[in-house]
């Protein structure tokens, strides 16, 4: 049985109770998580495993499984090497899921920020790097894009408020609406049977796996720090808390 991937269902999940269900070279699997896994541009989420006797283990990064027979929402917990934690954790270990809430709003609020981008130029995109500082988003593109052009459409979206929901639609239906797909580089998530579609209301609706906050005002103020060619054919837009 695979991992339950909470924060699919609910980004804003701080924390839940899970039970270890693999144990690897540089951390643990879980029967259920909050953490979100490094993928889709995203970066993983960081935390802490809170033991039954109040021992904290800290998360530095979370992957996807490579363990062979993995499934796809399957998510290996690294942690910390000086923590002790191959002595504290087995299979079966009960422990407390936390996630450092404060970085992964910020993935959040920035990623979403993507998905508006997105919808201000008109151009596929061609690679994607979300942290908790900045968000890079590489535009297949060979016109020059005027900062403030840009800047002034991303501030009138923030602004709106438009409501993040989802939708979800099978496999089959994904690969029969290829034009829904705004990224050469990321693959819209599919293995699960079914698709999830995020819809920025009246903005933008691609296939996504990320976490993202609910409405655009949770974004709040950003700055298009910068925007560079960064090939002949590409144009790399990055933004950054204002
Ligand atoms: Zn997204």
């Amino acid at each position: 049985m695979g991992t339950q991937a909470l924060h699919r269902e609910d980004a804003t999940l701080a924390q839940c109770e899970a039970v270890v269900t693999a144990v690897g070279e540089d951390g643990v699997e879980l029967d259920r998580t909050v953490f979100y896994p490094l993928g889709g541009g995203q970066a993983g989420d960081t935390g802490t495993l809170v033991l039954a006797d109040g021992t904290r283990l800290p998360v530095i990064d979370t992957r996807k499984s490579k363990r062979e027979g993995a499934g796809p929402d399957d998510s290996l917990h690294l942690l910390d090497p000086t923590s002790g934690w191959r002595e504290r954790l087995a299979i079966g270990t009960p422990v407390r899921a936390e996630i450092d809430w404060q970085r992964r709003h910020s993935h959040m609020r920035l990623h979403t920020a993507t998905h508006l981008l997105c919808a201000v130029v008109p151009a596929p995109v061609d690679g994607c790097s979300i942290t908790a500082e900045y968000a890079r988003l590489d535009f297949a593109l060979t016109d020059p894009l005027a900062r403030e052009d840009v800047q002034r459409g991303l501030d009138a979206l923030i602004a709106k408020n438009a409501s993040v929901t989802y939708e979800w639609i099978t496999d089959e239906e994904m690969a029969a609406n290829p034009q829904l797909v705004k990224s050469m580089s990321v693959k819209p998530p599919m293995g699960f049977g079914r698709v999830r579609l995020v819809r920025v209301q009246d903005v933008d609706l691609q296939p996504c796996g990320g976490t993202h906050v609910r409405n655009t005002g949770e974004i709040g103020a950003l700055r298009v720090a910068k925007i560079e060619k960064k090939s002949a054919r590409t144009r790399r837009v990055v933004l950054e808390f204002a």
